[in-house]
């Protein structure tokens, strides 16, 4: 089977998208490769397809691609895309029940799987250290790798650990991601110990995107305005949770219903994200007014308008988050609201992020005496947070306290994992004697025996259960499962907690006397994030140059043309027209 034919049969395109065929190719010929292409540009296939292709070229029909990526909810949308075109994948978490790890575990060794997602924190464990090798790997992708590197702005350390896996895996390794900085994209081949550099990448330009900085002491008019001249499907980003409603209605009470606005953050229960998701998707509502936590794995082709209401973090997020728009390659316009005051606020980002050590170090030791963990106690406790409810026990400032909660996690004392759909789980009260003499329906019966069997200690303890699982075993739906164990909780024969939304915090070592916060988690970090705040206010205050030009060699484009279309290029041409003085001075260069 060649690559083209594996597009073909499995995902139904008839062509590659630029680059894909080659790094596919790279991929085949055994090379270590690095994809840089743009969000949108077709990544995942650039794995997907040659691990299809050497599973159909293997004499025993083996083949088995590892795939790292920090994202469990993209992860989760992959197996199920996947699953949906006949190929079987599976996914290992933080927050799986042992039993359920192992037996995703024993599909991959027993059975054809083509996939194993894995966030990068399993690379710790050293059961799933031993057992990976077991495994018939021929490809190890590692997804966003830029976080594998300290110049990334996601950098997390589990990742450094693949490294190791290439020790006992000999096979190569596909590393994507987009961002393209010329600091990362070195870092990414050297942490993964590529043999040769080899880099793939497409010019980031995005030609029909329009780039503009609106300098405003009054944001919520300007936002109505623009909002009012540019019609179709609009994304507004705000940092604050609680901003995202506010400003929602403000929208609504100020413009026509057909202006429809809702917002959206990762605090609302999964069902409601995704019925907002939906109706935004639909163009049921117009404007979505979100946190950073929408748009990741949202493909919606015709966004017009993505407003930044308050400045990001790093030009690498800006670029992403705007770059939502105009997927269709119709004309679309990205703005940046900015205030002169913005600035004193954007720079207190740098100690909210990064709180003094020994701020963290009490952070650290009060949630050991929160959670009763006694000192060289803990190993592997996983614990529900509710982190304002500690903060508020413990009077703990909540911003410091959460970046703690960060640190920690990086330097390895803890794995703090911020909203996680927490499997519903049952346990089983009356005992055994009692549940031969009741008389549950046949359907509820079936479903009782089939908990005791999946799912031993069920008596003694809340298990996890996996109710797609459990409806496969019935040959039944989840929904009837559902309703059936909210029956069976009504009778007082188990007790239910259905699926939730929690935070949850792991110990992956006992509580420790201290904490050592390294150069490499703590200063070095800070001094990065620094760096990348003030690239991004450079950009907000800059206006002599073409902002894409800016953008693009900041990601080590320099050539990039002229766009013509941002609001620096704009006004150049209307001096130009009247014979005034230029407002681009020269061409961005950033070497
Ligand atoms: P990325 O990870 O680079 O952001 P994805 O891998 O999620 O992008 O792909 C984005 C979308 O493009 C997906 O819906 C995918 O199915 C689609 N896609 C990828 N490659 C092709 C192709 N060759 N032809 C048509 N659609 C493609
Ligand atoms: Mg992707």
């Amino acid at each position: 089977m060649t690559a083209l034919e594996a597009l073909q049969t499995y995902f139904g395109y008839d062509s590659f998208r630029p680059m894909q065929a080659e790094i596919i190719e790279s991929v085949l010929a055994g090379n270590d490769t690095l994809a840089l292409l743009p969000t949108g540009g077709g990544k995942s296939l650039c794995f997907q397809v040659p691990t299809l292709v050497m599973a159909a070229g293997d004499s025993e029909g083996e083949g088995l691609c590892l795939v790292i990526t920090p994202l469990i909810a993209l992860m989760k949308d992959q197996v199920a895309n996947l699953r949906e075109r006949g190929i079987l994948a599976t996914a290992i978490y933080t927050g799986m029940s042992r039993e359920e790890q192992r037996t995703a575990l024993d599909n991959c060794l027993y059975g054809p799987y083509r996939f194993l997602y894995v966030s990068p924190e399993r690379l710790e464990s050293e059961e799933f250290l031993k057992r990976v090798t077991q495994l018939p790997i021929c490809l190890i992708a590692v997804d966003e790798a830029h976080c594998i590197s300290q110049w990334g702005y996601d950098f997390r350390p589990s990742y450094l650990r693949i490294a190791e896996i290439r020790n006992v895996l000999d096979v190569p390794v596909l590393a994507l991601t987009a961002t393209a900085t010329p600091e990362v994209v070195e870092d990414i081949q050297h942490q993964l110990g590529f043999r040769q550099p080899n880099v793939f990448r497409t010019s980031f330009a995005r030609e029909n995107l329009h780039y503009v900085v609106r300098r405003t002491d009054d944001k919520q008019g300007q936002l109505l305005h623009i909002l009012q001249r540019v019609p179709g499907s609009a994304i507004v980003y705000v940092r604050n949770r609680k901003r995202t409603r506010e400003l929602a209605e403000f929208i609504n009470s100020q413009l026509s219903t057909f202006n429809l606005a809702d917002y959206y953050h990762a605090g609302l229960p999964a069902s409601e994200r995704n019925a907002k998701q939906q109706a935004w998707k639909n163009s049921q509502t117009r404007i979505i007014v979100c946190t950073n936590a929408f748009g990741m794995g949202i493909d919606k082709p015709d966004v017009r308008l993505v407003i930044h209401y308050d400045l990001p973090d790093s030009i690498e997020a800006y670029f992403q988050e705007a770059g939502r728009a105009g997927r269709d390659g119709q004309q679309a316009w990205c703005v940046l609201l900015y205030s002169e005051r913005d600035k004193a606020i954007v720079k207190q980002r740098i100690p909210n992020n990064y709180p003094p050590a020994e701020e963290v170090e009490r952070v650290y030791q009060l949630l050991c005496d929160y959670l009763t963990i006694g000192l060289g106690s803990g190993r592997d406790a996983t614990f529900a947070l509710d982190v304002e409810q500690f903060c508020t026990d413990m009077h703990l400032p909540f911003l410091t306290t959460y970046s703690a909660l960060q640190l920690l996690t990086n330097a390895g004392y803890i794995i703090y994992n911020d909203e996680q759909d927490l499997q519903p789980r049952v346990r089983i009260t009356l005992d055994k004697e009692d549940l031969y003499h009741l008389d549950e329906s046949p359907f509820q019966e079936r479903l009782l025996s089939a908990l005791m069997r999946r799912y031993t200690g069920i008596f003694t303890e809340a298990q996890f259960i996996h109710l797609p699982r459990l409806a496969e075993d019935l040959g039944s739906t989840e929904f009837a499962v559902n309703s059936s164990l909210i029956a069976l909780a009504k009778q007082h024969i188990i007790r239910y907690i259905p699926a939730q939304r929690v935070s949850i915090v792991h110990f992956p070592v006992p509580r420790q006397a201290e904490v050592n916060l390294s150069a490499r988690v703590y200063a070095d970090r800070r001094k990065v994030f620094a760096d990348k705040l003030q690239a991004m206010l450079e950009y907000a205050e800059n206006d002599h140059y073409c902002r894409s030009q800016l953008m693009l060699g900041y990601f080590g484009e320099p050539e990039a043309p002229l766009c013509g279309a941002c609001d620096i290029c704009i006004a150049n041409r209307k001096a130009e027209v009247s014979n005034q003085q230029p407002k681009v001075q020269y061409c961005y260069n950033p070497v």
